[in-house]
């Protein structure tokens, strides 16, 4: 072996190493679903929060979703916090019309500040015990406000999300990765808390609820985070399914995940000093999130640099065939047609978003409102 392949082999191992850890880590302890002591008896007032930003096409079947939720409706108040420049807001006012229930609150944003701002309003003008926040172009099980309360009745925890159980659009490259981050929630969760909170639906009680900075580019993590800051528990329960769109193609992946993961990092990287303290938070849950957002990435580019050289030096032009296995592998695994080998695939396109959300925050991209994505809707409609 020459000296560079040796240099990849072992750089490879050591992005590997956290990750074995925490396998040897869940494989101790196995966690199953929520950690929280739930109380299916209890039935807490609910606001949900729905912001929206020219939702014309898809609103009305939000709607339609939202009342059909397995709750009493009389609890319910939906604040929807808007800055669409279409109708979306005369339909959400139509469809409410003549419904008692739920209470509709509409507030009108006079132009788009960006979601995180909206969700701040919206947040505050929320009167109800629970709160609950939800993207338009989600569908929620219909289960899941009493799930979400009953997690919440533990006094430890003030906040829940949930998993993704069924990708719209069949894309098995989202699937793939939605199946390993639910086995690291589950396990962060068990741990202390989780870090990532997700947008088609996440719980929180109303009085821990704090303002998130108004450039967030991940509003509902930063809501947790900053809960778990303040003291209390906030867990992922594979029990609250949601439904998304998603895409598998390399390109048009790209467009939401690299602004996600810009998001995720920043908020890492704000928060650094939480490392180390707050429990098992500090000291397990968020390294291995540093790891897997900043560090790894880099060192899996660096890694296949690495490779391709030392193939190089060994075999002359016949070295290109790693670069050219990888651009392979993508384009296989864009289409689903990796099998078995999908979900690590999954993975290897999250890291390609991170590298990419990495960089752009070094160039100082990312503002607070980015380009919908409209193709993802053509589901709902
Ligand atoms: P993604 O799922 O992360 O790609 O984000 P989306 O583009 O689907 O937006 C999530 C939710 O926020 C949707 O309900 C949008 O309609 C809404 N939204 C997006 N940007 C804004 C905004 O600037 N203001 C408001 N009020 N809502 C927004
Ligand atoms: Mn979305």
């Amino acid at each position: 072996m020459n000296r560079l392949a040796k240099a990849a082999a072992l750089v490879v191992a050591v992005a590997a190493l956290p990750y074995l850890a925490f396998l040897a880590l869940y494989g101790l302890l196995r966690p199953e679903g929520s950690p929280a002591h739930k109380d299916e008896t209890v039935e807490p007032t609910v606001s949900i929060v729905l912001p929206t930003f020219n939702e014309v096409d898809i609103v009305e079947t939000k709607l339609d979703d939202l009342i059909a939720l397995d709750y009493p409706m009389e609890k319910v108040e939906l604040v929807v916090v808007d800055s669409s420049d279409d109708e979306t807001p005369d339909l959400i006012r139509e469809y409410f019309a003549d419904r008692e229930h739920p209470e509709l609150n509409l507030i009108r944003e006079e132009e788009r500040r960006g979601l995180a701002p909206a969700l701040n309003d919206a947040y505050a003008a929320a009167e109800n015990e629970m709160v609950v926040k939800t993207d338009c172009d989600s569908l929620v099980a219909e289960d899941a406000l009493k799930v979400a309360a009953a997690n919440l009745a533990d006094p430890d925890v003030a906040a829940v999300t949930g998993t993704n159980a069924e990708v719209l659009g069949g894309s098995e490259v989202e699937a793939g990765y939605r199946g390993v981050q639910g086995h690291v929630q589950t396990l962060e969760s068990h741990l202390d808390s989780t870090l990532i909170f997700h947008g088609p639906f996440s719980a929180f009680e109303n009085d821990a609820i704090v303002l998130v900075d108004p450039n967030s580019l991940a509003d509902d993590t930063e809501l947790a985070l900053r809960i778990r800051q303040n003291g209390s528990r906030v867990v992922f329960d594979p029990e609250i399914r949601y439904s998304e769109a998603s895409h598998s193609d390399f390109r048009k992946r790209r467009l939401q995940k690299d602004r996600r993961g810009m998001g995720l990092i920043r908020l890492l990287v704000q928060h650094r000093d939480m490392l180390g303290e707050y429990g098992n938070y500090g000291r397990l849950v968020l390294p291995f999130n540093w790891w897997f957002m900043v560090v790894s990435p880099w060192l899996l580019a660096l890694a296949v640099g690495l490779a391709t050289g030392a193939a190089v030096v060994a075999t002359g032009p016949f070295g290109l065939a790693v670069p050219a296995g990888l651009g392979a592998f993508v384009w296989l695994g864009g289409r689903d047609w990796l099998g078995p080998l999908q979900a690590v695939y999954s993975v290897f396109d999250a890291q390609v978003s991170l590298l990419r959300a990495s960089v752009a925050l070094l160039r100082g991209d990312g503002d607070g409102t980015w380009e919908v994505d409209q193709e993802l809707r053509e589901v709902f409609e």
